[in-house]
């Protein structure tokens, strides 16, 4: 599984192309969707080059991963809808061809802001 460095997100991180930030760490970027598909559709990626959820996993150092995962709740409460100040959101993760991913960078998608529907079609 190989890195492609010139991927949208690549170019993010690299200030190269600009994005509409929400909350950045040494472990985590997170920046709107520039296509939202709800209300609130934000996205996380990791600082590291992995390309999907399985490179993560199984190359990810352990802080990277902890990194990641607090990452999820901090854009949470950022944007008012973690389960504790607000009224939940969904995140998930496309991964590869079945999967429907279309950046080669991980990331997850959070989506919030009102009522979701089912989680697949
Ligand atoms: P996926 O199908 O999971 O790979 O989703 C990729 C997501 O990245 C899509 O929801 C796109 O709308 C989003 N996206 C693509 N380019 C940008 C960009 N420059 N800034 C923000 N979001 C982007």
């Amino acid at each position: 599984m190989s890195y492609d460095n010139n991927n949208i997100f690549a170019k993010i991180l690299r200030n190269e192309i600009p994005c509409e930030k929400i909350y950045e760490d040494e472990y985590v970027l997170s920046f709107y969707d520039v296509n939202p598909q709800k209300k609130i559709h934000a996205l996380i990626i990791p600082k590291g080059k992995y390309v999907n959820l399985d490179d993560f996993s199984s190359k990810a150092t352990s802080d990277e991963i902890v990194g990641f995962i607090k990452g999820i709740n901090i854009v949470a409460k950022k944007l008012n809808i973690s389960s504790d100040i607000g009224k939940g959101y969904r995140t998930i993760s496309n991964v590869s061809e079945h999967g429907g991913q279309e950046v080669p960078h991980l990331h997850f998608h959070i989506f919030g802001g009102e009522k979701l529907g089912k989680i697949v079609e």
